[in-house]
């Protein structure tokens, strides 16, 4: 489903990505780990093209992100082609990022209606869906600065599975919360793993990873130190570099 080949990644003279290779197969979760600044959140946001890579190539289902291939040259889509690619590659954040003049149910229809030109009343009917799921019917007319942190959040989910992603990506989608309301976004995630959504999440929630990854990938300084299954990752680190931080967040 994501085929990364080899990416690298400069802000100016700072290599952020230093040659990211990395797969992961449909209905797949992936759990990504490391320190601050190792370069994680640039990786998901090269997947969406948010972040143009300067080297390598990520495809995503089979179409190459950001980019046509003619012979062996690349050349680059235009915006409206990105947006097309974008749209089915779901991205929560850490801050939740909903409109906040539109309640919950306008921020679940909002990417239906405008980008994808669904009728209005089957957007609705999609968002009351998915807001169920979410354990958030009830709150369908609220505002977000009426909700907690994890409803936010739990509503930022909805909104992204209302555009029927492909693939979702999530960065630290619990950092931003208070203890208590980490469980009831890491359930609903939980929920989507199990019914075979493919996803990469960074996290540093542990018992998250050991739970639901199929594969887990600890990556410093730009590149991936090592990945495997989190009986391996976890518990039988390789590297040293692994068990230094994995004995700083456990
Ligand atoms: P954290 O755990 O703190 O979120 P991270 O692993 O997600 O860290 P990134 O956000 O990918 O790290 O950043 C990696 C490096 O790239 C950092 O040194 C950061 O300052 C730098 N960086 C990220 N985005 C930009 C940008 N747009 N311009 C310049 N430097 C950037
Ligand atoms: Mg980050």
């Amino acid at each position: 489903m994501v085929d990364i080949r080899s990416v690298h990644k400069s802000f100016g003279p700072l290599d952020v990505l230093k040659g990211i290779d990395l797969q992961v197969r449909t209905g797949e979760v992936t759990v990504v780990l490391g320190p601050s600044g190792s370069g994680k959140s640039t990786l998901l946001r090269t997947i969406n093209h948010l972040e143009k890579v300067d080297r390598g190539a990520i495809s995503v289902d089979g179409a190459l992100i950001g980019y046509r291939r003619s012979g062996d040259k690349l050349h680059e889509l235009p915006e409206r082609e990105v947006l097309k690619q974008r749209i089915r590659i779901g991205f929560v954040f850490q801050n939740f990022n909903l409109f906040p003049h539109l309640t919950v149910l306008e921020n679940v229809i909002e990417a239906p209606v405008a980008a994808l030109k669904r009728p209005r009343d089957q957007a609705v009917a999609t968002a009351r869906r998915l807001l169920e799921r979410v354990g958030l019917a009830d709150k369908a007319d609220a505002y977000p600065r009426q909700l907690s942190g994890g409803q936010q959040q739990r509503v930022a989910i909805a909104r992204a599975l209302a555009l029927e992603p492909k693939l979702l990506l999530f960065d630290e989608p619990t950092s931003a919360l208070d203890p208590e309301l980490v469980g009831e976004v890491l359930d609903v995630i939980k929920d989507l793993a199990h019914q075979g959504t493919t996803m990469i999440v960074v996290t540093h929630e542990i018992g998250f990873a050991r739970e639901v990854a199929d594969t887990v990938v600890f990556m410093d300084d730009g590149r991936i130190v090592e990945q495997g299954p989190p009986a391996e990752v976890l518990d039988r680190p390789r590297h040293e570099r692994t068990r230094t931080f994995l004995s700083k967040v456990l």
